[in-house]
């Protein structure tokens, strides 16, 4: 039987289950019925599963087999892929190995993007290995082997000021202007988080500005704290729990039904952290601000008056992609501005390189970071591009401080959008 091409596309477009990131194979769903965000014993008769055939090293089911994996193709030695992960990982759970300060690096070397895991054709690790590279960190704690020494300074300042940026609270909404018009008696609050209201505050200004644009009545919320990803993501459980239940507080003290967020780091940790690894369910609806406009514009209350004439590349967040599943929602708004011509790099979606700021590793592995972060750009530059747009302001930074050259632009979505309704 001949496929139309629209059932060719249909084809070509991974699915996803509901709430995640991870793709939706039809013949493992009787095998992925444990749960996620739990401790180490949890999942110890998983790990020896792994058969080190070196899959999850590529994107081995594109044309290309492009590499995928930041942290391994930086370290070279299979400890730091996820095969060789799993295999430490069932050596110390079964106390063939013992925690030493080397082995707590491997685990903090490596940015949780999370594409070897897409990889894996084993269900279980395909499904779970996310959760077990975070537990390892939770262990490494316990042991007083982990956070690493500049993880551990910026969650110190977290505690005091509420933020890991060094900065003071006091601050926090300097970005703010008078032609923001808020709303104090609204039910929904704009969550800026800590990159965009201390280095990255264009994306504040655009978020907030677009949100006016549609008549939106939104409030930013005077006791908005750091939501806790950078300490979680570092292995810190128990003290990140603390902030989340803090946080929870004060949502519901400002009256608070409806959170949009423009961090992919703050979605994920408001959206999935809280409710499903620290129990705190809450009533309140979480958006990424793609997903948002996506519903404004379907319903014509978002409208594009500037024609752009950009040709630009997504890159996927690897926090609202892979580890919560947003893949469409950004490209089907970018698509409808006009003058966008949206071109996809070789690795996108599930495949996507990371840009290796995330998981702690642009604090304590800066030549890491920056070697995921210049194999993106280039990537993006290869790809005939006048920009690499993201949605994620810690993406944006990254990129930021990573272009060498005018050769290439960088923004972020809201940014974009901005561009598009400017009057
Ligand atoms: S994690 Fe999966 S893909 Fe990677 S080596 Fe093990 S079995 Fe192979
Ligand atoms: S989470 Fe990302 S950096 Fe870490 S092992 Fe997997 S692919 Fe490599």
């Amino acid at each position: 039987m001949e496929l139309e091409v629209s059932d060719l596309e249909k084809e070509k477009t991974p699915k996803y289950i509901q709430g995640t990131g991870i793709t939706e194979l039809d013949i493992f769903a009787d095998r992925i019925s444990l749960d996620r965000n739990k401790s180490l014993d949890y999942y110890k008769d998983i790990f020896y599963q792994c058969g080190k055939c070196g899959t999850c090293r590529t994107g081995f089911q594109e044309k290309g087999w492009y590499r995928v994996c930041p942290s391994g193709e930086y370290g070279k030695f299979e400890a730091y892929y996820l095969g060789g992960k799993n295999l430490l990982t069932w050596a110390v759970s079964s106390n063939r190995l013992n925690w030493t300060e080397n082995l707590s690096k491997i685990f903090y070397q490596c940015s949780l993007c999370l594409a070897c895991t897409q990889q894996c054709q084993i269900p279980e690790i395909h499904h779970y290995a996310g959760e077990w590279l975070i537990a390892m960190r939770e262990e490494a704690v316990k042991k007083g082997l982990g956070p690493m020494p500049e993880q551990t300074r910026y969650s110190e300042h977290i505690a005091l000021e509420y933020n890991p940026y060094m900065e003071k609270h006091k601050d926090r909404r300097n970005w703010l202007s008078s032609n923001i018009i808020q709303n104090q008696d609204a039910k929904l609050a704009y969550f800026v988080g800590c990159t965009t209201s201390y280095r990255e505050q264009s994306v504040a200004k655009a978020t907030s500005e677009v949100l006016n644009s549609i008549q939106i009545g939104f409030k930013i919320l005077d006791e908005e704290h750091c939501c806790g990803s950078p300490i979680y993501m570092t292995g810190q459980t128990d003290q990140a729990k603390k902030i989340a239940e803090s946080n929870v507080e004060i949502f519901k003290k400002a009256g608070i039904e409806k959170i949009i967020t423009s961090c992919a780091g703050c979605y994920r940790t408001l959206k999935e952290t809280y409710p499903k690894k620290f129990g705190l369910e809450h009533d309140i609806e979480i958006l990424h601000l793609p997903e948002f406009l996506l519903e404004k514009l379907n319903d014509n209350e978002l409208k594009f008056n500037n024609n752009l004439n950009l040709k630009i590349t997504y890159h996927d967040p690897c926090h609202i992609g892979r580890h919560m599943g947003i893949y469409e929602p950004p490209r089907e708004v970018l698509k409808k501005i006009p003058g966008i011509e949206l071109i996809e790099m070789p690795r996108n979606r599930q495949n996507a390189w990371c840009c290796g700021s995330g998981g702690g590793v642009r604090s304590a592995f800066k030549d890491l970071s920056s070697f995921a972060a210049n194999e993106r750009i280039e990537e993006a530059k290869e790809s005939n591009v006048d920009a690499i747009v993201s949605c994620c302001p810690f993406c944006l930074n990254q990129f930021k401080t990573n272009i060498k050259n005018s050769n290439i632009k960088t923004y972020d979505f809201s940014e974009i959008v901005h561009k598009a309704i400017k009057s």
